[in-house]
């Protein structure tokens, strides 16, 4: 497999700035930021006045810790313009989430927000190789989606040719592919498998395509599914992380020393909280991601509860780059399951299945309440060569599985293994839950 270890820095007087240097850039641009929130929206205004807290309180970083934070039913309350510091007059461009049913959320940016945004996916995307040579095929969706339009500005500002594809229509996508000769492809983890395995049920050969890289992100995803796609497609496959409440992808992103995404930590501030009592956590333990924007002028949030679980590191990466690492999203605190009173994070399940040979990366946790007890199903499918030729060996890869969701799940599950391409494909982000015991 091709592996060349590529490393382009997008901006290396930011990326690779002393640390120290930084933390004072963070300093100041949190200090305006948080003037700028106090003056102009009324829910901070309000918020830190009942905490007591000033915008001159804050004289040290440390300090962020004195300040309201902001859940994402905020963001519902105030829709659709509450939380904008700007003039409306000054906003260029609207993006909304796309995950949630009922009120929508919406992020609003000012003309520079659009350009911080823009330059913080190049840096991602030059992370991953992306120069002017390149032609980015661009599968994430575009529209209020911050995937399409966010890879797609990034790509542009590195000067690739970027074809804006947008997700579905596989075979099309496929086609075009091959024929522009794309070298990157940027969208869902999940879609990327469903194309890799497209491209080969559709006779096309791997090898006459030009695919050297891609990054995949808005969506859970492990080191098994990586190592899946790596081998798929034949390239490198990048993980990159964003979210509308800031902005989109690109808050962070993965060099090629793959140990974590660097975050850009002169736009964002973040932190790592207990998600129970909000404490302040250190780098190095796992808990809820918390970030503050500190150059976003539209709709700047202070301390927002990202509800994703991860790590933070801060020691020195060999690619160069000094600003700290998150490690991958293990989970979300509020889409975490709780089965038979353990918590269970659908990555798990899915680490399992990817370490067993002769199923596939598609499957689905189903989850019911029978007599007061709580059921795990998890519905996976076979591969078509097992399928075909080794059904025989079925029961041996029900147990395989049962056994070993056990051990590192702690929990018994109920194995269904389904034929080829039954579990829903979906060209955006997996729904892989269902949850039909109504106690939220
Ligand atoms: P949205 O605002 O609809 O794009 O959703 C943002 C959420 O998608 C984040 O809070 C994460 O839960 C998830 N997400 C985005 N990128 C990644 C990634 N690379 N790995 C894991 N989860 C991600
Ligand atoms: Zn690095």
């Amino acid at each position: 497999m091709m592996k060349v270890k590529e490393n382009i820095i997008h901006n290396p007087e930011i990326e690779c700035m002393d640390r120290e240097e930084l933390k004072k850039i963070q300093l100041e641009r949190l200090k305006e930021t948080v003037k700028l929130c106090y003056d102009n929206v009324p829910m901070y205004k309000q918020r830190m006045d009942e905490n007591g807290v000033k915008p001159e309180d804050i004289k040290e970083l440390k300090d962020i810790a004195k300040l309201p934070f902001t859940y994402k039913t905020d963001l519902r309350d105030e829709f659709p313009f509450g939380l904008f510091a700007a003039d409306k007059k000054d906003i260029v461009r609207i993006q909304g989430s796309s995950g949630t049913t009922g009120k929508p959320i919406v992020s609003g940016y000012t003309e520079n927000d659009v350009e911080i945004w823009t330059e913080i996916v190049a840096r991602s995307l030059a992370a991953a190789g992306c120069d002017k040579e390149d032609i980015v095929q661009i599968a994430y969706g575009y529209g209020l989606f911050t995937g399409g339009l966010g890879a797609h500005q990034g790509a542009t500002r590195r000067g690739a040719m970027t074809v804006p594809m947008s997700s579905g229509n596989t075979q099309r996508q496929i086609m075009m592919m091959k024929e522009l000769g794309a070298t990157m492809l940027c969208c869902t983890p999940s879609y990327a498998i469903y194309l890799g395995e497209s491209i080969k049920e559709l006779g096309y050969d791997i090898k006459d395509f030009k695919l050297k890289s891609g990054c995949f992100g808005a969506e859970p995803w492990t080191e098994e599914m990586r190592e899946q796609l790596e081998g798929l497609m034949d390239i490198n496959a990048y993980n990159i992380y964003g979210l509308t409440e800031m902005g989109g992808p690109g808050v962070a992103f993965e060099c090629p020393e793959k140990c974590g995404m660097h975050i850009n930590e002169d736009h964002f501030i973040a932190e790592i909280i207990n998600p129970e009592t909000g404490e302040p956590l250190p780098y190095g333990e796992e808990g809820e991601l918390v970030f503050t924007t500190i150059t976003k002028t539209g709709m700047p949030l202070l301390r927002y509860r990202t509800r994703d679980i991860c790590t933070l590191y801060e020691d020195k990466c060999k690619c160069g780059r000094t600003h700290a690492r998150m490690s991958r999203i293990f989970g979300r605190s509020d889409d975490m399951m709780i089965i038979r009173g353990v918590n269970v994070f659908p990555s798990q399940i899915e680490g399992v299945l990817l370490n067993v040979e002769g199923v596939s990366p598609h499957y689905m946790i189903v989850i019911d309440r029978v007599n007061s007890t709580d059921q795990m199903e998890v519905q996976v499918e076979l591969t078509e060569e097992f399928y075909s030729d080794k059904v025989s060996e079925i029961e041996k890869i029900r147990e395989t599985i049962k056994n070993q969701i056990k051990s590192d799940v702690g929990i018994s599950a109920k194995i269904k293994l389904v034929p080829p391409k039954s579990i829903p494909r979906s060209e955006g982000k997996a729904k892989r839950i269902i949850d039909n015991r109504n106690i939220k």
